[in-house]
């Protein structure tokens, strides 16, 4: 979600003239995109623009951005810590971003370059991530999405494909829908499964793959649409978050244990890998919940799941209950990492011997439908996709 935002405001940019660097010292403008899911993420955002002081006394006209997610939380009061921002364009704002720059007239006086109306997205990568909705309404308890990106709203199907077309034409072969609950997609009706239904229809389209579905709007037609279509991502990032049913209410997630289990084998049953997003040491996980997320993990076969402490987000209603022992917390991540390790394993062992077609994107990588990462013995053209036998497994890559 942050790379597509931060293509989106690079877009702006571009349109201003600007032309994108990684490299600091060349750069006239910092666009510093924020997370603030967990507390880790904002500190290394702010200790990042905390440095950035230094880089904007180097040169007279630099231009600091401070974006996102933590920009939208900690607001305006930002600038009494870091009087060195010049733009603050918070996570809700990103659509405004445009108005945000003018607003400023920072630009004016820039060393940026300028005054063209060129636009640069020219890349021609082979994945392009497209924006479907934007907030969340769930309002799990331990989350502040929903207060720094606001209500989910569905982007109208028109501006996706205008997107998605121009993506196309700029050479992309796969597009990456985004949204908080990508699959709770609809616009007046037409929900995500149709959705899906015709972007496969564009023919320069090779595939689609979509970012992060929520359990509980898995339904017949979607499964049904997985399978209708080659062109459709043969996995899926579904988030667990916990294997027990009453810390998966106490989050307020929505379904149980047994619905978990019950989608999973829906989606098994068509052919989709699966992989997830685990938290462990939510305040009121016990040993015994601790374990119906270990033996979950017997039932499902995960390629892989991103697994993380709780962190407690101020304002949300789980920060508001006494936390577990850092060391419970700690003791059980590496317990639940060491478990995901040996699922990944099998999953990975899997697909030894298998044909695969691969997506290329670069001359060496590519993905599997089934997105497994893939490096190739020999060098192909980027966008392309090949058939190709699994020879090998080297940790999480399969070697072809
Ligand atoms: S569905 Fe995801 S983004 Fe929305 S509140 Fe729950 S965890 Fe946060």
């Amino acid at each position: 979600m942050n790379a597509a935002d931060s293509a989106e405001m690079m877009l702006n940019l571009s349109a201003r003239g600007c032309v994108q660097t990684q490299e600091l010292s060349l750069a006239d403008i910092a666009l510093v995109n924020t997370c603030t899911v967990r507390d880790h993420a904002e500190h290394k955002a702010l200790s990042f623009l905390g440095r950035l002081a230094k880089w904007k006394a180097e040169k007279t006209g630099r231009i600091i951005i401070f974006a996102g997610c933590a920009a939208e939380r900690l607001g305006a009061g930002v600038r009494r810590k870091f009087p060195q921002i010049d733009i603050i364009a918070g996570a809700k704002n990103i659509e405004n971003f445009t108005n945000i720059i003018e607003k400023s007239r920072l630009f004016d006086n820039s060393g940026a370059t300028r005054g063209t109306d060129r636009h640069t997205d020219k890349s021609s990568d082979a994945v392009a991530l497209v924006n479907i909705m934007r907030g969340c309404s769930c309002k799990c308890s331990y989350c502040i999405v929903p207060y720094v990106r606001g209500e989910a709203y569905s982007i109208p199907p028109e501006d996706i494909f205008k997107r998605i077309e121009d993506k196309l034409s700029a050479g992309a072969k796969e597009i990456v829908l985004l949204g908080q609950t990508v699959n709770e997609y609809n616009y007046k009706g037409k929900n995500f499964s149709k959705l899906l239904q015709d972007i496969v229809k564009l023919p320069s389209l090779a595939r689609v793959r979509y970012i992060s579905p929520h359990p509980i709007f898995i339904n017949d037609e979607f499964i049904q649409t997985l399978s209708s279509s080659q062109k459709i991502s043969k996995h899926i990032h579904l988030p667990l978050q916990s294997g027990s049913t009453k810390v998966l209410t106490d989050m307020k997630r929505g379904y149980t244990r047994e619905d978990f289990l019950q989608k999973a084998k829906m989606l098994s049953s068509v052919g989709i890998e699966i992989s997830t997003d685990i938290i462990v040491g939510y305040p009121t996980e016990t040993e015994p919940d601790f374990k119906d997320t270990l033996t979950l993990l017997d039932k499902i076969n995960f390629t892989a799941a991103y697994c993380f402490k709780f962190s407690p987000r101020a304002g949300t209603p789980a920060a508001l209950l006494t936390p577990l022992d850092e060391k419970i917390l700690e003791n059980r991540l590496d317990i639940l990492l060491n478990k995901i390790k040996q699922s990944s394993a099998l999953a990975y062992a899997r697909q030894l011997g298998t044909m695969q077609s691969v997506l290329m994107e670069t001359a060496s990588n590519g993905r599997t439908l089934t997105n497994f990462w893939v490096r190739t013995t020999r060098n192909y053209n980027k966008g392309e996709t090949i058939e190709l036998k699994i020879k090998d497994v080297k940790d999480t890559i399969l070697i072809a």
